[in-house]
């Protein structure tokens, strides 16, 4: 028996990295997954790989969505609802970088950044609790940041990775009443393409930036999507249910300072 046995969960971003993390742990613990991301056929590739928990009638499905549009998301959580039976978890992981200095830093490097993070999370929650508020019952988790507290190079996304802390508190609020959980994970680093593509941006080999990154922390190593999804699991499970509003740092301590 699974902790999520019967529930249907959607994760953003979820045909690689972080987001295909959780999506197996909640695949391998009962769960029919929604993997959404931009590229459907990637999504489809992601999900139909995904492991189906032994006894379980789980099903998987891979939906291509832009979460910072209004009409793509509201299209990707009808499909959801019709292809897997519902929806009872929402994991709001997709997210880009445009990382520069401020001086540097143009519009749209804001504006996208901005867009994917926050307003996706946004048009994302927004869309899966009219299903919730109906069932009494929901799980939202939102991926935050250790850049949330301020990081060189990074004023977009240090921003909208603190705003989805502010996003987190205000759902829980809003939520509670209706059996519906909202929290946060703010990841430290964690090996994946994301982080790869800013090691290759410095100059370092990933073996380096890796070994860099592992130096800077107490527990003396990076991250791995597997530490992320761990704690996504306990956070969307009922084992969670008196947690709400809260943000969780999966940093091997970083910001312990
Ligand atoms: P990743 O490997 O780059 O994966 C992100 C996924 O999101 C990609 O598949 C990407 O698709 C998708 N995506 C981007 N924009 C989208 C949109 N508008 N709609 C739907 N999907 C979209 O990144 P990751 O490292 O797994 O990061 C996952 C989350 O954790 C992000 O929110 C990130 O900010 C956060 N995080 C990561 C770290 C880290 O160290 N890796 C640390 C803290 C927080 P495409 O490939 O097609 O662009």
């Amino acid at each position: 028996m699974g902790r999520f046995d019967g529930r249907v969960a959607v994760i953003t971003g979820a045909a690689r990295g972080i987001g295909l993390g959780v999506a197996t742990r909640f695949a391998e613990e009962g769960a029919s997954v929604a993997v959404v991301d931009l590229d459907e056929s990637a999504a489809a590739e992601s999900a139909a790989a995904l492991p189906v928990a032994a006894g379980s009638s789980a099903k998987h499905t891979g939906i291509g969505a832009d979460v910072g549009n209004g009409a793509s998301v509201e299209a990707a959580i009808d499909r959801v609802v019709a292809e897997l039976g519902g929806i009872h978890i929402l994991m709001n992981n997709a997210g880009i970088t445009r990382d520069n200095l401020l001086f540097k830093m143009t519009e749209d490097d804001w504006d996208l950044v901005m867009n994917v993070h926050l307003k996706g999370s946004f048009l994302m929650s927004k869309a899966a609790q009219k299903h919730f508020v109906a069932q009494k019952y929901g799980k939202i988790v939102n991926v935050s940041s250790t850049s949330a507290l301020g990081n060189r190079g990074q004023a977009n996304y240090s921003a909208a990775k603190m705003g989805l802390q502010g996003f987190t508190r205000t759902l829980g609020i809003e939520l509670g009443p209706f059996g519906i959980n909202v929290n946060a994970i703010a990841p430290g680093f964690i090996a994946t393409e994301m982080t790869d593509a800013t090691a290759a941006r410095v100059g370092m080999s990933v073996e380096d930036f890796r070994k860099a990154a592992a130096e800077h922390n107490p527990v003396r190593r990076v991250g791995y999507p597997e530490d992320i999804a761990a704690a996504a699991a306990f956070l969307a499970s009922d084992e969670a249910s008196y947690i709400t509003g809260q943000t969780l740092y999966v940093d091997g301590g970083v910001t312990l300072g």
